[in-house]
């Protein structure tokens, strides 16, 4: 049997905001979405699912993204098929979620997300579907497709392409908004963001991603409830961190959260850095920039460097202060102070060890680079977190905070053939520069006993 959470017709006339349960229809010939922009993945399962009988919609970021010409990237799509209906469909089908099922069709890599229509916990005043803060307990309740818009966030993610005859269904005002470049709620702003407060982080992800002005009132909706943050589990905010920070547009994203002060609520040992030092917000620009431009050439990006940039500068001030109550070297402090301010952070963001461990790594051998000389300092070429600890320290040089000498020597060794290179880190005196600051370097590098091969 299905319990479904209907919204009764007086709910909707006095709320005015969650707009009419026709559709505004936009045919085939007054909008540019074409099927060249989806999927044939996506094509197939709609095509299967319509001539099977069933409504077939694509939703979300495919229909948005496709009208504003961006390449979509992945596909969902929503149906009035049970998941069980769905999977008897598709021999290449997997029901996932308890709670919610869903089901992911995959073709290769590709996976396409089927959703049955869901209707909305949408009244604020039913209880048993929300907690004391107002959050969503509840919306796992099958619907139709005028109760499903309206627990989708922004009109803008809530226009349904018809596979049937290639038309957009709007309930929600979408159409006009994508136009006009504009993040608006569906419904009430501020039920919608105690609902689920990780929309606030959705709205400056979709303003960064897609160049769109936040609507005045989110803002106002958000003012004031950034802490609410602090109830999301940390698992799913490192979910929708590597979404802010890795795809493409994370200078921008990154502005706007601190513009809506939604930061501090993520990185709250950064943020207080940011606001004090301009040196250190100059390089989290840069690594922003320098992450965008890799993720436009095509080029891999690994969370583990941006947590590193961002908690830098905190891990670096607590080390000062380690070192100052004991006897360590730097290298030491740091990755001590790193484990500390990691298991701070891991109360807001969980971030999984195979990301922690190298970046404490990365951020303990940066001391190193200011040896040059003796078999110990070239040894650092071959050490295994070496090439990100090199654009670590590379991009700090870059904006004036880290010696620029030292940089080259570091860049030029590289390249460098074996005789030359011993030469480099023997023979460096003449430089008079990056004169090694580890007192137990020796001049003359002592051999090492074991050693099965030549290193290279
Ligand atoms: P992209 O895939 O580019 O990140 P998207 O809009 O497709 O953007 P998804 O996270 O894939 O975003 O979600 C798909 C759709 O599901 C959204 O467009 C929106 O309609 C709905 N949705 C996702 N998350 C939420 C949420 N937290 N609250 C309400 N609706 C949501
Ligand atoms: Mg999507």
């Amino acid at each position: 049997m299905v319990h479904s959470l209907h919204i009764s017709d007086s709910h909707l006339k006095e709320s005015p905001k969650l707009g009419s349960r026709e559709p505004r229809i936009i045919k085939r010939p007054d909008h540019n979405v074409s099927r060249n922009d989806i999927s044939s993945a996506a094509l197939k399962v709609l095509y299967r699912l319509h001539k099977s009988g069933y409504q077939a919609f694509l939703v979300g970021g495919g229909v948005r993204d496709a009208m504003l010409e961006l390449h979509p990237k992945d596909f969902d799509i929503a149906t009035n098929a049970t998941p069980e209906e769905v999977r008897s469909l598709f021999s290449n089908c997997r029901l996932i979620g308890r709670r919610f099922r869903l089901a992911h069709v995959r073709f290769g890599r590709e996976i396409i997300e089927v959703a049955t229509f869901r209707a909305a916990a949408n009244h604020e005043n039913d209880d048993s579907a929300h907690d004391t803060e107002g959050r969503i307990l509840r919306d796992n309740v099958y619907g139709t497709i005028d109760e499903d818009v309206w627990r989708r966030d922004f009109t803008c993610n809530a226009l349904y392409y018809n596979i049937a005859d290639f038309s957009i269904w709007d309930y929600a005002g979408g159409f006009e908004d994508v136009k006009r470049k504009r993040i608006v709620f569906i419904g009430d702003p501020a039920q919608r963001v105690r609902e689920d407060p990780v929309r606030m982080l959705r709205a400056a992800r979709f303003a960064g991603k897609l160049g769109f002005t936040i609507d005045h009132s989110v803002i106002k909706a958000m003012r004031g409830h950034t802490a609410l943050l602090a109830n999301v589990p940390a698992a799913r905010l490192f979910d929708e961190f590597l979404k802010l920070f890795q795809s493409g547009f994370a200078e921008r994203t990154f502005d706007l959260l601190r513009e809506h002060n939604l930061f501090g609520e993520l990185f709250p040992a950064t943020e207080e850095e940011l606001s004090n030092d301009a040196g250190f917000l100059k390089f989290t620009h840069a690594a922003l920039h320098n992450s965008d431009k890799r993720v436009a050439d095509g080029k891999s990006v690994t969370p583990m460097f941006l947590l590193g940039v961002f908690l830098w500068l905190p891990i670096k001030k607590l080390a000062e202060v380690r070192r100052s109550e004991e006897k360590m070297s730097e290298s030491q402090a740091l990755s001590i102070a790193a484990y500390e301010i990691v298991s701070q952070q891991q109360r807001r963001i969980s971030i999984p060890k195979r990301f922690t461990v190298p970046m404490r790594e990365m951020l303990a051998l940066q001391p190193r680079f200011a040896m040059v000389r003796g078999k110990r300092a070239m040894n650092l070429l071959e050490h295994r977190r070496f090439r990100a600890a090199y654009d670590f320290m590379l991009l700090q040089s870059e904006v004036g905070q880290a010696d620029e000498t030292l940089a080259k020597f570091w860049t030029d060794v590289q390249t460098q053939t074996e005789n030359k290179r011993a030469v480099s880190f023997q023979m460096q005196s003449g430089q008079g520069q990056g004169q090694g600051q580890d007192s137990h370097q020796k001049r003359r590098p002592r051999r090492r006993r074991r050693k099965p091969s030549q290193a290279t």
